[in-house]
């Protein structure tokens, strides 16, 4: 378009073309061309514009993934920091129930264990200002004088839940 302009312009100078009527077409066609020349450029500035802020949005998305992925990975490293962690309490936890295990009577061993699958985990419960802390009873006063009669190392259940009863200072008694 632009080369046509210049052709025309060419022709004008060279006096070539004398018709009026031819001049006034050809002095049309170059003010028309130059108006169509404007325009496109004007088209052109703003598909540039809009490419500029189409690659804004691009930097500015591609710097939003970096740091979700930058939070992910965090949030990763530390779950898995928690888990050894968890795993590493599991195993101590886990050797020091075996040690106290060892030096219970097999007998009451036995009746925890079977408590503790029936009981929903928790086979033995502290009797606590005479109340069952497994089932959260308060004992009456035969079941209490029960308790105070007992040896010092018998075994005592708990009558509404039949958890074993474990005595302390504050069982209340
Ligand atoms: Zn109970």
């Amino acid at each position: 378009m632009r080369q046509r302009a210049v052709r025309d312009q060419q022709r004008l100078d060279s006096g070539a073309v004398t018709s009026p009527k031819d001049l006034e077409n050809l002095q049309r066609e170059i003010v028309s061309l130059a108006k169509r020349q404007g325009d496109l450029e004007d088209v052109v500035l703003e598909v540039m514009e809009r490419r500029e802020s189409a690659q804004e949005r691009v930097a500015e998305l591609t710097e939003r993934v970096s740091s979700v992925e930058a939070k992910a990975d965090d949030a990763a490293a530390r779950r898995d920091a928690a888990l050894e962690e968890f795993d590493g309490q599991v195993a101590a936890v886990t050797k020091e129930r075996e040690l106290i295990a060892a030096s219970v009577p097999a007998d009451l061993l036995k009746l925890y264990e079977k408590l503790r699958v029936q009981q929903g985990g928790v086979g033995a419960a502290r009797l606590f200002r005479r109340r069952c802390e497994g089932c959260q009873l308060e004992l009456n006063i035969t079941e209490v004088n029960e308790v105070r009669a007992a040896a010092p190392d018998a075994v005592l259940r708990c009558e509404n839940c039949r958890r074993i009863l474990v005595r302390t200072s504050e069982s209340g008694l």
